[in-house]
């Protein structure tokens, strides 16, 4: 059993990915689409369903500005079976099913074990410039790793965070600060490098990578491999 994910799309196209994981999370997502819309930029977000079922008007928002949606499971949490009840958060207010996924820390293992990650007609997607911008508290740092990034060219997809996981309001609310700081910068030095800034349903996604699941864990953190690793014993 396999899978494949995209981390980039055609590269002799001059568009750009920007993609926001782990919101809605108003008003830093209300921001962010301000700072998109007012350049010309579509994005595309991968949210949560746990703020989707918390935050519908600031969901909405994202979809009545004509962004592109993406499904970044439930719960944030490696439980099998958080990407279906995501779905179920994000179709019912977008009333179609969602072309996108994300998988939480890039690890693959709950997809396998997904009817909606494994769907004919969902992309599973990562990115190919990963500028981290949670683990960043200066702006221009964020700038830098993104328009600097060597991976940086057509087709590339961003990741960037306008949310985060965390329960905890404060935390969620200053997280994405340096962010959305560096956004105008990001958004107007990739446009002056001659990029468009598209949803991914603009893009043709090309060169899946193939997953195998003896590799689960790879890209997660330590607590996270250990609750993979939990999951119903260890198999190879
Ligand atoms: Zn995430």
């Amino acid at each position: 059993m396999s899978l494949k994910y995209y981390t980039h799309g055609r590269r002799d196209q001059m568009k750009v990915a920007l993609t926001f994981d782990d919101g809605p999370n108003p008003p830093r997502t209300d921001q962010v689409l301000q700072i998109l819309e007012s350049r010309g930029a579509r994005g595309t977000f991968f949210v949560l369903g746990k703020w989707v079922d918390r935050f519908p008007q600031a969901f909405q928002r994202i979809v009545d500005g004509g962004h592109c949606v993406g499904n970044h499971s439930y719960l944030h949490e490696a439980h099998l079976g958080d990407f279906d009840r995501a779905e179920a958060a994000i179709g019912n207010l977008l009333g179609r099913p969602t072309q996108f996924l994300r998988a939480h820390y890039f690890n693959f293992f709950t997809c396998l074990y997904s009817p909606v990650a494994m769907s004919r007609d969902m992309k599973i997607v990562d990115a190919d410039v990963n500028p981290a911008d949670f683990a960043k508290t200066d702006p221009q740092a964020i700038v830098d790793a993104t328009l600097n990034a060597p991976s940086l060219a057509g087709g590339s997809i961003v990741d960037l965070h306008d949310g985060r996981e965390f329960d905890d309001a404060a935390r969620r609310l200053t997280s994405p600060l340096p962010m959305i700081e560096a956004l105008p910068a990001i958004v107007e030095g990739l446009q002056a490098l001659g990029y468009a800034l598209v949803g991914l349903d603009e893009m043709d996604l090309v060169d899946p990578i193939e997953w195998r699941p003896d590799g689960r864990g790879t890209f997660g953190s330590p607590e996270v491999r250990e609750a993979i690793e939990g999951l119903g014993g260890k198999t190879t």
